[in-house]
């Protein structure tokens, strides 16, 4: 047989992760569990499918583009309505979706097959006047979309649209538009369309399917997946899966609505649904913050039935996955629709919190709930940290890069030599500087932490910082520097020598006044996971003895010896 590019969700399961791409490997598998009734049915290009693409030279071959066709047209004969027809039309999503989960790095296409033709005989089979809005609301999110995906003419030219419309129609939101209003900003995204482009906008929804999954496999290739790949191990080689199926709306009506939620609190770990919700909203809105979207437990409210459906969901997942989950889901007319799950990302507080409550709640063996946390992630727990009380009651003045874990806080001082005679004094001292030098490393011993206006993750400052396990924040291109009368100002407020500011160095923020610290300490949950790793373990921690300090913590920390000495750092 020939390869086989395309599965239809009923024919896979999340064993075919490589192949299908996390996202396409998690609709497959939550076809099974929960129902084709749930997940809307279509398809997924595999993973080789893209590798093949770039080997044909970015073009997709004559076999795959055949196998999606025939994947649409299965799509139709299950959903029971026809891609490009104007009486019955199928309108599909086209998603990208790799084998790690990348959030938000490449495209997604929303509203595809839609059409002038399609649009008119929709409106024609409906005169009710809330579905003429939702027809060209979808219709201009549609060529928005294309256009910056598929086309790259940027998004903000149809945002400067949108916005001139609204100001001219006196509203705030994109909610309060009108049918008309959407219709003409419809012909207008089409105008912009030729205008930057010089060609129309594409009619035929085959041509539109196969510019979508070009752009999709293309979009792999973007500088923002390129980067995200490179922080994350992610191999180029993996390539990335095109999920198509047909569009729920949630954007209908006011019967409708789309939402994303977290069956445990990813920040905390607590075992309580995190969610938000939007009605009458389609996709990235909700995260778009094009309006304030309501806590998911207002939904309750709102979508009574779907909402209890929705919990169940939510319990078969976690028990299916044994492990967090990370959803997507909209309303229909008040039916609901899963539309993505995920093992959610969490900090490292949560990560041990939900590892120990998985054993707890008999979904893992202790050895299976070790190897869930990534280790890369503790670094960030064997560094003081504000206090959490107190972090809650701040708000950030500004962000630079978190380039060294950990939490600072203490008198601002402007050079290396500050640094030293105020800490000799007793004072805490952040250290900032526009950058450091190799001759600033004494001043970055005495400092809490480091604060640089220029600079990446590799900048000296960063890279020392971390050597010496001291908190950095980096690149911190807001603030305004005068070294030389040693002030500088950020979101309007001036410091000075001696003004006192607090850093996080996991996250980058900054904050105006004193945040107290507190130790890093193995406790707790933390504890617990480290006795079951001890358990497990087969190798030995050692340290090594070049200070007295290091050893000392080490021990704390639990090695179990020494494992080096070099006595050249002790002549030094
Ligand atoms: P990302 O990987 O960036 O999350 P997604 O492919 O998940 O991108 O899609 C972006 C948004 O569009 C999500 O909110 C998703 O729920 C929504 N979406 C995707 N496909 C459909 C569909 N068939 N019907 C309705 N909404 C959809
Ligand atoms: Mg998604």
């Amino acid at each position: 047989m020939a390869n086989k590019w395309v599965y239809m969700f009923s024919e896979g399961d999340m064993s075919m992760r490589n192949t299908l791409g996390g996202k396409g490997a998690n609709l497959a598998e939550m076809t099974s569990i929960l129902g084709a009734d749930v997940i809307p049915q279509g398809f997924t290009v595999t993973t080789e499918a893209c590798t093949q693409y770039y080997e044909d030279g970015r073009k997709i071959n004559d076999e795959i583009m055949a196998q999606i066709m025939d994947g649409v047209k299965k799509m139709e004969e299950i959903n029971g309505k026809k891609f490009g027809d104007a009486t019955n039309p199928l309108l599909v999503s086209v998603r990208s979706g790799a084998r790690a989960s990348m959030p938000g790095m490449m495209d997604t296409i929303l509203n595809l097959g839609l059409n002038d033709d399609v649009v008119a005989s929709m409106i024609a089979g409906n005169p009710d006047p809330t579905f003429e809005r939702f027809v060209y609301d979808s219709y201009r999110r549609f060529i928005q979309m294309f256009s910056d995906v598929v086309m790259e003419v940027g998004k903000k030219y149809f945002e400067q649209l949108i916005d001139k419309m609204k100001e001219e129609k006196g509203v705030e939101y994109d909610v309060d538009l009108t049918a008309a209003d959407l219709k003409k900003l419809a012909e207008q995204f089409k105008a912009e369309y030729k205008k930057q482009l010089g060609t129309d906008f594409p009619s035929d929804p085959v041509e539109q399917m196969k510019l979508a999954v070009e752009a999709v496999f293309r979009s792999w290739d973007n500088p923002r997946a390129n980067v995200y790949r490179r922080d994350n191990d992610i191999p180029y080689s993996w390539g990335t899966a095109v999920n198509v199926m047909p569009m729920v709306f949630g954007n209908l009506n006011n019967d409708s609505g789309t939402g994303v939620a977290f069956t445990r609190d990813p920040a905390t770990g607590e075992n309580k649904l995190m969610g938000e919700f939007l009605k009458n909203a389609q996709g990235e809105d909700v995260v778009a913050g094009v309006r304030t979207p309501m806590p998911i437990a207002q939904m309750e409210k709102e979508f009574p039935e779907a909402y209890k459906q929705f919990l169940e969901v939510c319990e078969t997942l976690e028990n299916h996955y044994h492990d967090m989950q990370d959803m997507e889901f909209t309303i229909e007319n008040k039916k609901l629709y899963m539309l993505q799950c995920r093992n959610g990302k969490r900090t490292a507080p949560a990560a041990l919190k939900i590892a120990c409550d998985l054993v707890d709640e008999g979904h893992k063996t202790p050895e299976e709930a070790v190897a869930m946390i990534d280790p890369r992630n503790l670094d960030t727990l064997l560094h003081p940290q504000f206090d959490a009380a107190a972090l809650k009651a701040a708000t950030p003045i500004g962000k630079g890069l978190g380039a060294s874990p950990g939490a600072a806080c203490g008198k601002v001082v402007f050079t290396a030599d500050d640094a030293v005679a105020w800490n000799e004094r007793g004072e805490k001292v952040v250290l900032v500087r526009l950058e450091t030098s190799p001759e600033d490393i004494t001043g970055m011993k005495a400092a809490q932490g480091i604060l640089t206006v220029r600079g990446g993750m590799t900048s000296h400052a960063a890279v020392v910082a971390r050597g010496m396990g001291t908190c950095c924040v980096s690149g911190c291109g807001d603030i305004n520097m005068d070294e030389e009368n040693k002030k500088f100002t950020l979101a309007g407020q001036t410091f000075t020598e001696g003004s006192e500011i607090s850093i996080d160095g996991t996250t980058g923020n900054i904050y105006a006044g004193l945040i107290p610290t507190v130790d890093a300490q193995i406790a707790g949950e933390f504890g617990r996971v480290m006795a079951w790793a001890d358990q497990f373990r087969t190798l030995k921690v050692r340290t090594n003895a070049d200070t007295p300090a290091d050893a000392k913590k080490a021990r704390e920390l639990g090695a179990e010896g020494i494992g080096l000495c070099r006595t050249e750092h002790m002549f030094f």
